[in-house]
């Protein structure tokens, strides 16, 4: 008996108490008053507050600014909530302490979790993003530390309870986790997948040219360059900055298909990610005998392609770190609510996504698109940026349109990668290189 409540306490309780479907929860949460969730700082982003009668209320500070990342703890939990739920309701308090309170039948203390998150920048992002849905991703590059997700429409945490009904049953998806969850086509961020193929079954790509016209024709399919703007002469570089549809629908004609889906794979498409978040799997669905047009439209990132805000960072985040993935995290350490060290997260690495030869060919890309591309908003003294745009349609009225951003700073030593996506940002001048400019100049 006593062999297996250490064996169980030791190895198997984590599973088992944090799985949603396990009674024994509640009855942890009978024994112990739930830790906090702080920022990197130690900013409380979620606490419990005990009343002199013993009832108890979860509290969220920052009311809606946290609402999907931190989430809530009721209506099965959301978030880090329910991802660090063993956590909160175990404590490491002093032993004795602990069992004193037990002869007491008071109840102990769990333990705290420090998080990744940066205040100033989720704020920087979620001020950014307005009344617009969307999300933003920030991480550190070499490290895999987040410190922004943002994902909107909000809700405040804090409210959970009275407003139920209304929230879980919200035709804009309230509760979604727009920056892990949501499924998006990608737009032309996806020319960088594109770019990558070409790459590998091009050596001679250096030599690459195409003459845009503003559209291209093939087998009954028109596509257009975006506002029918005509290119003219380019390379691989100016195609790639200019964002130019044409030559991307050109050079997806000529790909190896399964080369083709094995680069996106090796970028984690149709793969898992690593997340201890809920996330929805991207895909890329090319098919060996898929007719001209699907060919054309997947290579710019229309097609049924679909991404998450987070998947784009990750990419964004290995390209900077010369090609190499560091495991992502959102939890720094854990304490007991006395400070009593429990665990502490270190970067390691996850994958790698490709070469660092090919990582720094990208990135050259990426730098042209912030020099002489679509990006030059981005162009400024205090910080470099290498990065993509991108336009999604989501319908055949070619006037709406997702925007994208994905992409890192300080680019000769890169430091962290962000991703956006505004929803509907149509034709309104709100743009994801508009907000992704306003989280780097909070965070520099
Ligand atoms: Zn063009």
């Amino acid at each position: 008996m006593m062999g297996y409540l250490v064996y169980f306490n030791t190895f198997r309780s984590k599973d088992i108490i944090n799985s949603p479907y396990n009674v024994r929860l509640d009855s942890m949460a009978d024994r112990v008053v739930r830790g906090k969730i702080l920022d990197k700082d130690g900013n409380v982003l979620a606490k419990t507050e005990v009343a002199t009668d013993g009832t108890e209320t979860r509290v969220y500070p920052y009311g809606d600014l946290y609402a999907h990342v931190v989430g809530f703890d009721s209506h099965g939990k959301s978030g880090l909530e329910s991802a660090g739920n063993f956590n909160l309701l175990t404590s490491n308090a002093f032993f004795l302490e602990q069992i004193i309170r037990e002869f007491k039948e008071e109840k102990n203390v769990g333990d705290d979790i420090t998080t990744t998150l940066d205040t100033n920048v989720q704020k920087a992002a979620y001020n950014a993003l307005g009344n617009y849905k969307g999300a933003v991703v920030v991480m550190e590059v070499t490290t895999g530390k987040i410190l922004a997700m943002v994902s909107k429409p909000d809700f405040d945490p804090n409210l959970v309870m009275e407003n139920w009904d209304t929230l879980s049953t919200s035709e804009e998806s309230v509760l979604l986790n727009r920056a892990t969850q949501g499924a998006y086509a990608p737009g032309s961020v996806f020319k960088l997948v594109t770019t990558l193929a070409y790459i590998r079954q091009n050596t001679n790509y250096g030599n690459y040219h195409y003459e845009c016209t503003g559209e291209i024709h093939y087998e009954g399919t028109t596509i257009h360059c975006a506002r029918n703007r005509v290119h003219g002469e380019e390379d691989l570089v100016t195609s790639f900055a200019n964002s130019c549809n044409a030559s991307y629908s050109d050079i997806g004609l000529n790909l190896n298909f399964i080369k083709y889906k094995n680069t996106a794979e090796d970028l984690l498409f149709n793969s898992k990610l690593p997340s201890v978040l809920p996330y929805t799997q991207s895909k890329f669905q090319l098919q060996k005998d898929a007719p001209a047009s699907e060919i054309m439209m997947t290579a710019i990132g229309q097609g049924k392609t679909q991404v998450s805000p987070y998947h784009m960072a990750l990419i964004a985040a290995a390209i900077g770190n010369g090609g190499i993935l560091m495991q992502p995290y959102l939890v720094e350490k854990i304490e007991s609510y006395t400070q009593i060290p429990v665990e502490k997260n270190m970067p390691e690495k996850y994958a790698t996504l490709m070469t660092s030869a090919e990582a720094s060919q990208l990135k050259a890309y990426m730098q042209a698109v912030v020099e002489s591309g679509t990006a030059t908003a981005l162009r400024n003294d205090s910080y470099s940026v290498a990065g993509k745009t991108g336009t999604a349609e989501y319908s055949s009225d070619k006037e709406k349109s997702h925007s994208w951003f994905m992409g890192f700073t300080n680019v000769d030593n890169p430091d962290i990668a962000i991703s956006v996506v505004v929803e509907s940002a149509d034709n309104s001048g709100m743009s994801a290189v508009s907000v992704a400019k306003k989280v780097l100049d909070a965070y520099y």
